[in-house]
Order: C-alpha cells, then structure tokens, then sequence
C-alpha cells in the first residue's frame, strides 16, 4: 500500500489552489530545489568537467530509465532517458521501420497527439514517396491492420478525452500481421501501471514532465524490448550512442542495446530534478495508485454529472477503457476553464470543446475533488465564465 498522505507532504502545493493538470505539468517535489543545487554548486561547481566520471552524470539516463522502467513494466537495461518526446517518437519509428523493410505503411490514429503525427510525417517525407502514414479512427485501428503495415504507432490514452487503448489486444494483431508496435505513454506512465514486457510491446516512448513530475523540459524515455535490443538501427547516430564515443572514430557502430537510443551529451540538470521526482515513486504501489486514481475521476465525474448539466462527459465512462484524466465538453469551455483557474481550480482546455482535468493520488485528495466540483458548479450555474477577460486566448491553453 501507498500512503498519499505522505507523498503528498512530498510536493510544493500552493495554497488555495486545486491542482487538476498534473497530466500536463506534474507539481514540484520538495526535494528537488536542493537536489538541483546539489548538482549545480557541488558536482558543475567543485567538480567541472570531473562530474561526468565522479558524480556519475554519464549513468544517469540509463540508471533513471531502469527507475522509470519499473513503472512501465520495462525489463531493467531497456530504457534510456534523453531529448523530448517527438525526438524519441521519431527515433522509435525510424528504427521499427527499418526493421520491416518490404513495407510501407506506418498506422496511426485520429486520437493520436499532433506532434506525433508531424514526426511521422516528417519521417514520411525524408524517406521518400511509397511511405504512407494511415490515420484512421481511435476505434477503427484493430480493423486497420493488415500485411501492408510496418508499424502501429500509438499513443495508448488520448490526450484530450483519456480514451485507453487495449495495449496488449493491439499489439497482439499487429504482430500476427507482421507488424512491430510503438507505444506512446505520455499519458500512461505514472497515471498506472504499464506492462510494456506482459504486453509484448516492441517500442514505447514518454515523457516525464506530466504524471511523472519531473519538471518542465524534463528529458523524456525510450524502450526497446530485449529482443530488438541488438537489432535495432538507430536513425539519429550521436556520438553518445556510438559503441565507443570516445574512441572518436570516423564511422558510426551502435552501441550495446538501449545505449545506442542515446543521442548527445544527457541534460544533467533536468535529470537531477527528475532524479528527486522518482524517489518519491519508488516508494508507491502501483496498483494502490491506480485504485486511488478510478476513485477520485469517478468522483468528479458523478459531482459534476449531478451539479452541471450543460457539461458532457467526453471521456469513456468505464473506468477500465479511461486513463488517469477526466475530459468534459462545452462550446464556451476555454472561458469557463479560465474562470475556473480564476477560482483556484487548475485543469486545462484543449481545442475545440474540451476541459480536461488530470486525478493524480500522489497529491490530490478526495476532498479536493469535491471542492473542484462546487466550485465549477457555482460558475456553471452563475455563469461567472461568461465575461471578455476569460475569452482572451493566451499562447499555451
Ligand atoms: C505531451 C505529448 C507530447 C509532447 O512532446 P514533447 O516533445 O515533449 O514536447 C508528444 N506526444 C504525446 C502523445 C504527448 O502527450
């Protein structure tokens, strides 16, 4: 069991207000404004250069990636960490492509995050003409499949309604077609337990900054099952996923599994922050955080159902088809989300229609919940949203 108790005591929280977008920006651990400054005044400072050898900075994305493989059921030496997430989407793609080399199709789908798209795309069009990318339906994929298709490429929850794909039914059809799988977990890791190796996934990528609460910027993850480990071609060759950076050599050789997923130098800094972000997750139970997680959205899913009747529920109503975020639809609903983070209560919005509220038990109590809920039905039923300041679009929604 996980006492949310006490990770809670773990984060910096303001007062007054109620965090619901922990899916987007996960909040600061305490810990982590020393841990940084650790780094920075006693490895950058009295170190220098020394701190790639002494303070183990060179380790760091692979000894992080294992702490952060636990989480997505990843078998340890797997996972690396480094770069941003549409970087690790399209090195993860440019690799599984090569490894079908008589197809042309990589599929996806509608429910899939833009910049994903974009790197396929951009892939698609470095590699010439027959590349296809296939975008259907979130529920049209399983149909989708057949022998044309090198890679499904998804991301397992949606970004704007939290709709979860079958991880493991999908991956299974894709590989009778002859296909290999990359899964996205911007929205999975940290919001439950993955089973990247149960459901024999052959990539998966994700971030850190969202459920995993490392920081904005935070470097993201890649995972290449075992069985591809030695096989798969890197697309982006740095020097730091050669098999011997300091040998300089002229001529690109991978390095040994997953090491070869690196590209340059690893962001030492963010990592540190990370480093403080997963020493809180080492101590949660996953299943404990799941439980935790289906309680708190089904109890702001049945308060507002109860108390707001202009609000449609976007997001699938069975728990177990849902991932840790709970999505609602209005048209005026970019001003009521910015009345409500007026009031105090932070989710976001995501064009066209969509409010979008993140359950994270690390930190977020049932109480809370309730108080996020009076507070949206009192702007509902007063219409306090409906003013010129909430209807100002800023840069990022
Ligand atoms: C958040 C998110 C991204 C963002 O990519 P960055 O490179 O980290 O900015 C990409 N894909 C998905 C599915 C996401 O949810």
């Amino acid at each position: 069991m996980t006492d949310f108790a006490a990770t809670r005591a773990l984060f910096e929280l303001p007062e007054g207000i109620i965090y619901l977008d922990g899916n987007s920006l996960g909040p600061l651990p305490r810990a982590a404004a020393a841990r940084v400054g650790r780094t920075i005044t006693e490895e950058w400072g009295q170190l220098l250069i020394r701190g790639w050898n002494q303070a183990g900075w060179m380790e760091l994305p692979t000894a992080l990636g294992d702490r952060v493989g636990r989480l997505i059921g990843a078998e340890p030496g797997h996972v690396v960490m480094g770069d941003t997430l549409s970087i690790k989407v399209y090195q993860a793609l440019a690799s599984a492509l090569a490894m079908r080399p008589d197809r042309r199709v990589i599929l996806s789908d509608s429910g899939n995050f833009p910049s994903d798209l974009y790197m396929a795309q951009g892939l698609v069009g470095m590699l010439g003409a027959d590349y296809e990318l296939r975008v259907v339906a979130p529920e049209e994929v399983a149909g989708a499949i057949d022998d044309r298709v090198a890679v499904l490429m998804l991301t397992e929850v949606d970004y704007r309604t939290g709709r979860r794909h079958d991880m493991k039914a999908l991956t299974a059809a894709a590989h009778a077609a002859g296909a290999l799988t990359v899964w996205d977990l911007a929205h999975s890791a940290g919001a439950f337990a993955v089973d990247l190796a149960g459901a024999g996934a052959d990539f998966a990528v994700g971030c850190t900054y969202k459920y995993l609460n490392g920081g904005p910027g935070a470097p993201a993850f890649i995972y290449v099952a075992p069985r591809h480990a030695e096989a798969a071609r890197p697309a982006l060759s740095g020097w730091l996923g050669h098999e011997a950076p300091f040998a300089f050599d002229l001529d690109y050789r991978p390095g040994r599994g997953i090491e070869r997923m690196r590209v340059g130098t690893p962001p030492v800094i963010a990592l540190a922050a990370l480093e403080a972000s997963l020493d809180i997750w080492d101590r949660v139970d996953m299943a404990a955080l799941r439980k935790a997680s289906v309680a708190l959205s089904e109890r702001f899913i049945a308060g507002v159902e109860a108390t707001c009747p202009t609000l449609t529920l976007a997001s699938p109503r069975e728990a177990a088809t849902r991932g840790s975020q709970v999505s609602f639809r209005h048209p005026e609903g970019y001003a009521i989300m910015q009345a409500l983070i007026a009031d105090g209560v932070i989710g976001d919005f995501r064009a066209p229609d969509i409010l979008r509220f993140g359950f994270t038990p690390l930190y977020l109590s049932p109480e809370e919940v309730d108080g996020a809920v009076s507070i949206l039905a009192r702007i509902m039923a007063s219409a306090s949203w409906d003013q010129p300041q909430f209807k100002v679009r800023s840069r990022v929604t």
